[in-house]
């Protein structure tokens, strides 16, 4: 999450990063609100387009033309899967390709959001021949044939600077997608439930940075996961958790002392997550980078392997912590609705609380005051923790882009523990995570896991969860857990 808890927020429980952008797109497209096989037949034609195909071969021709009609013309096909995206990024230029497989389809097209990218040329990646494409409304279609294997083409573009949006913030030196802006730094779908491996590549770094991000994402993750961060980074080397994965921390001038403090028990934190929840999905390496994000330099954004911690809390544990686990719960396991965000961010919450407890530090005091300052009516932040809908709302501009789905989800699994006990509630969510990981989930999904668990107890779990997900009221405010920390 890029909104992580900190101090400021007690007060001030707007603050973050985000809060700085206009959303200036609409909502994402999602495969599951947008119709297969859309036609976007607008007779104004003013959208760029690629280059002609043929001589019947416009951007919305017949969708069955034979096979000697050409290669197909752009469509807007939602529902072709995307299953891995090589991203080639030149800063100095602001050139772009991205190198998309996409899944078997029966129908032609496919379509992608693109921000403000300019789109230069579009071709098959496998024989280098040019496709056609329209990008019409911040929407990129391609005409791609109907295929019964995977197949690749390659978009080259030129993608900007961002102060307003997500994407590219070249003030800052890092990309920042969530939640719905990948499209201003490659095509792409921002729906949560989309989930693609990823292969990355970094060039046009000035001679006084270096640039930090993951060659390979080797399971499929959310599309806001993609992450370059460009500075002047030095690397501190935290050690090998019991499973092998090696962790480090990236920060900026003058930070080694807040990086060494907020990452002092990361690896035995990390050590714990993987040993109680089950192997670490995103590689041999990982760890904090530290982001000079200009508005609001505080809470993190859980880009895995190399998540980002806001500088100004560089030195806090519980936001180190709570971005690591996010590689079990957000990413490992990604949300099926930005309605589902307590799966993400609440699971997270209880397993980082976990991670750090086992590490010998209570952040359980931490989480009640920001609970108590919710559950307040005074404050006028409390809100619905789990909604019924799937990708209605928009995030930024929800209630439940607050602290209350963290916390209110964080005390819903303390006390489903007190049901299952703490070991089987464990055991639960790592038999989840090896179930879901790499996939979409909906927290019903987790409900009726912990339903299976509690046996004959199952009406607590359900009566646990409509008192702390669905009611709008707290069933208890934790004050006194606060007051004594
Ligand atoms: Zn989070």
């Amino acid at each position: 999450m890029p909104l992580d808890t900190n101090q400021t927020r007690r007060t001030a429980p707007t603050s973050l990063a985000l809060t700085a952008f206009v959303v200036t797109l609409g909502a994402c497209r999602g495969a599951d609100s947008t119709p297969a096989d859309t036609l976007d037949a607008g007779s104004d034609a003013t959208g760029d387009v690629g280059p002609s195909t043929g001589s019947d071969a416009g951007p919305f021709a017949e969708p069955d033309a034979g096979p000697d009609a050409g290669p197909p013309p752009p469509r807007l096909n939602w529902t072709r899967d995307v299953e891995h995206v090589d991203l080639n990024l030149d800063f100095e230029a602001m050139h772009g390709e991205a190198t998309i497989t996409l899944g078997p389809s029966p129908d032609d097209g496919a379509a992608f959001e693109a921000g403000d990218l300019d789109v230069t040329e579009v071709v098959d990646a496998d024989t280098g021949a040019s496709l056609a494409y329209r990008v019409k409304d911040a929407t990129l279609a391609i005409g791609v044939p109907a295929a019964d294997t995977p197949h690749r083409v390659t978009v080259s573009y030129g993608f900007r600077s961002q102060t307003e949006v997500g994407g590219w913030l070249g003030g800052d030196g890092v990309t920042f997608l969530w939640p719905t802006y990948c499209g201003y730094l490659f095509p792409c779908r921002s729906a949560p439930s989309e989930g693609a491996t990823f292969s990355l590549r970094v060039e046009g770094v000035p001679a006084d940075a270096v640039a930090i991000y993951p060659p390979e994402i080797p399971t499929e993750a959310p599309t806001y996961m993609p992450a370059v961060a460009i500075g002047a980074f030095e690397r501190i080397d935290l050690g090998e958790t019991s499973a092998g994965t090696r962790l480090a921390v990236w920060h900026g001038p003058g930070e080694a002392d807040d990086a060494r403090a907020g990452t002092a028990r990361l690896v035995p934190a990390f050590d714990f997550l993987e040993r109680t929840y089950g192997p670490y999905a995103y590689g041999a390496e990982a760890g904090t980078v530290s982001a000079p994000w200009a508005e609001d330099a505080t809470g993190g954004m859980e880009h895995h392997p190399f998540w980002h911690v806001g500088r100004d809390d560089l030195g806090n544990e519980e936001v180190n912590i709570h971005e690591a686990a996010h590689g079990w719960f957000g990413n490992g396991v990604r949300i099926a609705c930005w309605e589902d965000f307590v799966l993400s961010e609440g699971t997270t919450t209880y397993i980082a609380g976990r991670a750090a407890e086992s590490a010998g530090l209570d952040l359980w005091p931490e989480y009640a005051c920001f609970l108590s300052f919710d559950c307040d009516p005074a404050n006028d932040t409390n809100t619905i923790a789990l909604l019924d809908t799937c990708d209605v709302i928009e995030l930024e501009t929800h209630p439940l882009w607050s602290t209350v789905p963290y916390m209110k989800g964080a005390f819903f699994y303390r006390e489903v523990a007190e049901v299952l006990g703490v070991a089987m509630l464990d055991e639960v969510i790592a038999a989840f995570y090896a179930t879901h990981v790499g996939r979409a989930a909906h927290m019903e999904d987790m409900l009726t896991a912990l339903r299976a668990a509690a046996g004959d107890r199952a009406a607590e779990i359900d009566a646990l969860a409509d008192a702390w997900l669905r009611s709008l009221e707290c069933p208890r405010d934790y004050a006194e857990l606060c007051d004594a920390g």
